[in-house]
């Protein structure tokens, strides 16, 4: 293999790195936003719960004002029942009375129906209360466990960029560039490792001499899948080319102690 070509492997490998933390970078703030609607989301509840309380006890004190008035009527209507001259005149008066009573009879009922109701809200607004705080106090779990998953995640972005800028200083510039325009292009990905008979990252057909040429040891050329144009390679998955590598010399070596040899 040209040792260019396993540079780019390497070069490759440390992008997909690149790739994946920022993959994950990039995800953090939505999970911040998550954690922040579940307190707003809990905080919410006790507005509701609030305003649910305080136009209760808006309607208790007009009802009360209503039996007030009633009571009011009630009375007025019997002091004057003694000063009425004719029978018609006294059975309005009655009636008057009677529509009264009923009148409180059922602001009374209203106004029981809100201290209940009340006493609900008063409820879950203490409800709404004890679980914001149980929110928050999860939520500041979150924020921390994600704040230090985030540090982590920077800390190995910047081990990665290092990484990467040692393992480009092995590639010369003018290869350099020609790999960083096809990566540009295909999402980051410039090299395809032959799989099969194809290209492992567009699938097509690979023309079976160029298969041969690459799969030679003393291979100088460089090949390029002819439909998504990355550069070709074989054998060695990016990351492991120097595992592979040392792998395939020590395979090529005898064995330091040959086993029940006789
Ligand atoms: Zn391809």
């Amino acid at each position: 293999m040209h040792p260019n070509l396993k540079h780019l492997i390497d070069l490759q490998a440390a992008d997909f790195r690149l790739i994946e933390i920022r993959d994950r970078l990039s995800k953090f703030p939505k999970h911040l936003a998550e954690v922040e609607a579940r307190v707003t989301t809990a905080r919410q509840l006790i507005t509701h719960a609030k305003e649910a309380l305080t136009t209760s006890l808006k309607e208790r004190k007009t009802y009360e004002m209503d039996v007030e008035q009633w009571k009011e009527r009630a009375k007025k209507y019997r002091s004057q029942s003694g000063e009425v001259k004719s029978n018609e005149a006294y059975k309005a008066l009655l009636h008057e009375i009677q529509n009264a009573e009923d009148e409180i009879a059922k602001a009374e009922d209203r106004l029981l129906e809100r201290m209940v109701s009340g006493e609900e809200y008063d409820r879950q607004v203490k409800t709404a209360e004890a679980k914001v705080k149980e929110v928050e106090a999860v939520s500041a779990k979150e924020r921390q466990t994600i704040q230090t998953e985030y540090n982590a995640a920077q800390k190995e972005l910047t081990a990665a960029e290092a990484l990467r800028a040692a393992t480009m200083k092995a590639v010369p510039e003018d290869l350099v560039d020609h790999y960083e325009r096809i990566a540009k292009r295909h999402g980051g990905i410039a090299l395809a490792e032959i799989r099969g008979e194809g290209c492992g990252q567009c699938g097509v057909h690979i023309r079976p001499h160029v298969i041969q040429q690459l799969q030679r040891e003393n291979n100088e050329g460089f090949f390029h899948c002819e439909t998504c144009t990355r550069i070709l390679y074989y054998g060695a998955a990016p990351g492991l080319s120097a595992t592979s590598a040392s792998a395939s010399t020590a395979a090529g070596e005898p064995p330091a102690t040959p086993a029940h040899e006789n």
